[in-house]
């Protein structure tokens, strides 16, 4: 097997008049390649569990770019482009690839692509379309359709605030080995809860929600189970709330199954309601 990572990551609000610039990833850190040769990091954790586990698989690894910034206005288009391109140059140059694992945001805008995860990960399938692409996730993302029709695993994190990336990357490249070996067929739904509310899960009603979804995985053909919680301040048409499910296969247990878990998520979102 070969495997193929790489990470691009900013949260854009795209009502803030500050762009981000090549400067912006500059102080966030640019990694050539070269991510894992130096000591693990908040945005760079996932490309060293990834290459760590293809490693002790005796696969081979291909690292790309490893490009973050911190989180800012529209991000200036040649900068999005010329880091996509480098990517999308390093897949060419990798040859034939099994898995593509892509450490990113979800709620990256740049100017001229409201939907940056979305482009890159269907670039990423137009160049391999047989290998299964997976993309991790922050919750505070805009999951689109474009997203979800081009991969094959979405992992947003669990937790907010964000302790769990290496759980969530661990998840991400366990689900991708088992579906490149043929073990598994994953399929993705999500569901929009129709709501904008911050979520922290430390305590209260998104605790018990969370600890639920943790608990479902693995059983009963059940993948994995995520809340992407939305980014309100990115003027998005997916901005809000959704559900998302990844199953074994679509059977009639795992639509009533979806419909159940919609209806849990509503309730858990209206526990969340402040009260006033
Ligand atoms: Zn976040």
């Amino acid at each position: 097997m070969k495997v193929f990572i790489a990470g691009l990551s900013t949260e854009t609000n795209s009502f803030s008049p500050l762009p981000t610039g090549l400067k912006s990833f500059e102080e966030g850190k640019i990694h050539r390649g070269t991510a894992t040769a130096d000591p693990i990091e908040f945005w760079t954790s996932p490309l060293h569990i990834w290459k760590k586990n293809s490693l002790a698989n005796n696969w081979d690894v291909v690292e790309s770019l490893s490009a973050h910034a911190q989180p800012a206005g529209l991000t200036i288009r040649s900068v999005y482009e010329t880091f996509r391109d480098e990517i999308l140059e390093d897949l060419r140059n990798a040859g034939s690839v099994d898995i593509i694992l892509l450490s990113l945001h979800g709620a990256m805008i740049a100017d001229g692509y409201d939907d940056c995860e979305g482009d890159l990960i269907n670039r990423c399938r137009e160049l391999c379309p047989n290998a299964v692409i997976g993309g991790l996730l922050d919750p505070h993302c805009h999951l689109t359709e474009l997203m979800m029709q081009a991969a094959d695993l979405l992992m947003p994190y669990k937790e907010y605030p964000h302790v769990d990336i290496p759980e969530r990357a661990e998840d991400l490249f366990r689900l991708a080995k088992e579906t490149a070996l043929g073990n598994i067929t994953p399929v993705m739904r999500d569901f929009d809860c129709r709501m904008i509310l911050a979520l922290p899960t430390p305590s209260g009603p998104m605790r018990e929600f969370v600890d639920s979804m943790i608990a479902r995985e693995g059983k009963d053909g059940i993948l994995s189970l995520s809340i992407a919680h939305g980014f309100p301040w990115g003027d998005h048409e997916r901005t809000g709330t959704r559900a998302l499910a990844s199953v074994m296969e679509m059977q009639t247990r795992h639509r009533k199954l979806l419909l159940n878990w919609e209806r849990s998520c509503m309730k858990c979102g209206t526990n969340c309601w402040p009260k006033t």
